[in-house]
């Protein structure tokens, strides 16, 4: 089988106004033309920065490894829903890939699994790669209860034959400075392997999984180095270019 791309998604969140979203684009575009290596590099601006970051990873040329993702979708492609916005408008903006049930979403929103599958449904429909996200909460894991969470939210969150992205991102390491203990994200990446085999309809099917939750450019070879992830989610590290581009370059 060819070795995966490693994969460094960057989710700006609800940051960035237009004079720092594309300078930051600029910045991050400059450098990954300088990197070589298998990696494929993703960001993830809010939705009213799309189609400017748009046009300067296209003005960066067809490098084959730098591309727009979004924060969100809607379940449906089109109709009365007053603020939000369909997986089919996110690629007619030229966007390729869409992160679905992020913890902040899932928490902040009420987004179900069920839910979550359904916004697969529809970027798929669209042609969209969903980085669908899973993870547990600190009280769930302090219960032992990690490889429950997971399996329901695998179970409901992805389709049959889901051929996107999944991104493990425990709740208690995002945002805040701490990532698991390294034989605990083994054995977590590994369970995820597991539950993705038997909930996927396809044997062919390979589906790459991230590593999300506090990332920066000094954990990056170590979560790397981890022989079942294929990439990281990078929150507030991919803010600032030097240091995501300093994952980037790790992750090549
Ligand atoms: P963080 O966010 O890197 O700032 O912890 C990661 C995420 O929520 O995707």
């Amino acid at each position: 089988m060819t070795a995966l791309p490693k994969l460094v998604v960057g989710n700006w969140k609800m940051h960035g106004l237009r004079e720092h979203a594309s300078h930051l684009a600029r910045a991050i575009a400059e450098g990954v033309r300088s990197i070589e290596g298998n990696v494929q590099t993703i960001i993830c601006p809010p939705f009213t920065q799309l189609a400017g970051v748009h046009d300067i990873i296209d003005a960066s040329g067809p490098t084959g490894q730098f591309f727009l993702g979004a924060q969100d979708c809607h379940t449906t492609a089109s109709g009365p829903f007053t603020g939000d916005i369909s997986a089919t408008m996110l690629a007619d903006l030229g966007t390729k890939y869409v992160i679905l049930g992020h913890s902040e979403r899932r928490q902040a929103h009420g987004e179900t699994s069920q839910i979550v599958c359904k916004k697969v449904q529809a970027a798929e429909a669209a042609g969209l790669i969903p980085i669908v996200c899973v993870g547990e909460t600190l009280a769930e894991r302090r219960e032992g209860r990690t490889a429950s969470v997971l399996a329901a939210q695998i179970e409901s969150s992805l389709t049959d034959r889901f051929t996107g992205v999944l991104a493990y991102e425990p709740v208690w390491a995002i945002g805040s400075g701490i990532i698991p203990p390294r034989e605990e994200l083994e054995r977590t990446a590994a369970l995820i392997v597991g539950l993705l085999q038997s909930h996927l309809k396809a044997d062919d099917i390979r589906v790459p999984i991230l590593y999300g939750g506090s990332v920066t450019a000094s954990q990056a070879p170590s979560i790397l180095s981890i022989g079942a992830l294929d990439g990281v989610l990078v929150g507030s590290a991919s803010l600032e270019a030097e240091g995501f581009l300093d994952i980037i370059r790790v992750a090549a």
